[in-house]
């Protein structure tokens, strides 16, 4: 059977989330909005109880969390809802890297053709933008500086922790997709006074379609973010719409999970990335390493094979290992990873680059036995 290393694609539920999910679609009928009777209630209870495992997660107040349906409306919320401020203060200048995640990029490109001036920090070979890059571009006008935490396709952690500490005395929203940390840098997050931070529920074991955007209030008062939808008042009118109960449930349970586990997990991802980088060593395979090892999260390996084409390699080697070449948003139009080329790989190194991801409840026997069929292709391939 084939190993799954997509994990930064999506993780696989955890079945104890399952199990929880499951007995609240069993037992829990109702919309936690209702008011008229205990189903409500009850409804409401799950909901608010998962919003204070988010926060313990996170290390933050339950009233800062605010669910959404995942990391992209989070993120188009934390920048498009900004409008309203922006119109009034005047500030229209947003600062992000080229390598977010296009549920950033193309909002922020939106941005752009609607009077925004937008710039895009790119990454040094390592896969890293440069602080001091970022913090040179604030001026008066500068609304927003949004920064993706880990990099889904280098693993590559950014500079968060160092714009924000630099960011402290400006007039400046900050904003962090972490929906590939969470879970995993957990004391690194719970560290950092972000403005705003969003992130998917199915990147660490919860369902998809859930997922949060954390306002962090400042003197009792939340960011200046407006709805970008209108329909309810739930969720302080934020995401508005009935909340899914189950989905809300697994998700506060999967917060709760990653709390007990995170450290034991980092460990083991840690000793699979050994093990996998070892593996390469001892094949004979001419490979790279794309983007910083020192400064990348111990669940992602993204590597170029001299010499074999991704595209092959994944067809030929698909019975052994479910891996893929980019972010899976993009997958569908073959373009070469755009991360890659903001890194200043070459289109030929980039066609040869692959990403592995692994996670919680990877079979290390079955994945070594698999790895070794992979590389084995690829040697063939060459
Ligand atoms: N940001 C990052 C860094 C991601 O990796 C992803 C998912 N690949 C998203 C945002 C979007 O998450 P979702 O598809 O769950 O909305």
């Amino acid at each position: 059977m084939s190993v799954y290393l997509d994990y930064n694609a999506s993780a696989p539920i955890d079945s104890r989330v399952v199990d929880f999910m499951m007995d609240i679609y069993k037992n829990n009928i109702g919309n936690a909005d209702s008011r008229t009777h205990d189903y409500g209630d009850r409804a409401r209870v799950i909901v608010e109880n998962a919003r204070k495992q988010v926060g313990v997660l996170l290390g933050v107040p339950p009233e800062d969390v605010f669910f959404t349906s995942g990391a992209t409306e989070s993120n188009n919320i934390a920048i498009q809802g900004l409008r309203e401020y922006a119109e009034k203060t005047g500030k229209k200048h947003i600062i992000t890297t080229s390598i977010e995640h296009k549920a950033v990029l193309e909002t922020a490109k939106h941005m752009s053709e609607h009077g925004y001036r937008v710039d895009f920090v790119s990454p040094d070979r390592t896969g890293r933008v440069s602080a001091d890059e970022i913090i040179e571009l604030i001026d008066d006008d500068t609304l927003l500086v949004s920064i993706m935490h880990v990099n889904n396709e280098t693993g590559v952690i950014q500079p968060v922790k160092e714009i924000e500490s630099r960011l402290a005395d400006q007039d400046v929203l900050f904003h962090i997709d972490a929906t590939q940390s969470c879970g995993k840098l957990v004391e690194e997050i719970r560290e950092i006074p972000y403005d705003m931070l969003s992130f998917s529920s199915h990147k660490m074991y919860g369902p998809q379609g859930i997922g949060a955007l954390v306002l962090r209030r400042k003197n009792y008062k939340l960011p200046p973010v407006k709805s970008i939808m209108y329909g309810g008042q739930q969720e302080h009118g934020i995401s508005p719409g009935t909340i899914p109960v189950a989905l809300v449930g697994g998700f506060g349970k999967a917060c709760e999970l990653a709390v007990a586990e995170y450290k034991e997990d980092e460990a083991n991802n840690s000793a699979i990335k050994d093990m996998l980088i070892k593996m390469l060593n001892e094949s004979g395979i001419k490979y790279r390493i794309n983007g910083s090892l020192e400064y990348s999260i111990s669940s992602t390996l993204n590597i170029q094979i001299e010499g074999v084409s991704s595209e092959a390699l994944m067809l030929s080697s698909k019975q052994y290992c479910g891996i893929s070449n980019g972010s899976a948003c993009t997958s569908s139009n073959y373009s070469p990873s755009y991360v890659l080329v903001a890194m200043g790989m070459s289109e030929e190194s980039v066609d040869q680059s692959i990403r592995l991801s692994w996670g919680r409840n990877t079979d290390v026997e079955i994945l070594k036995d698999n790895f070794e069929k992979l590389l084995g292709v690829a040697k063939e391939l060459v």
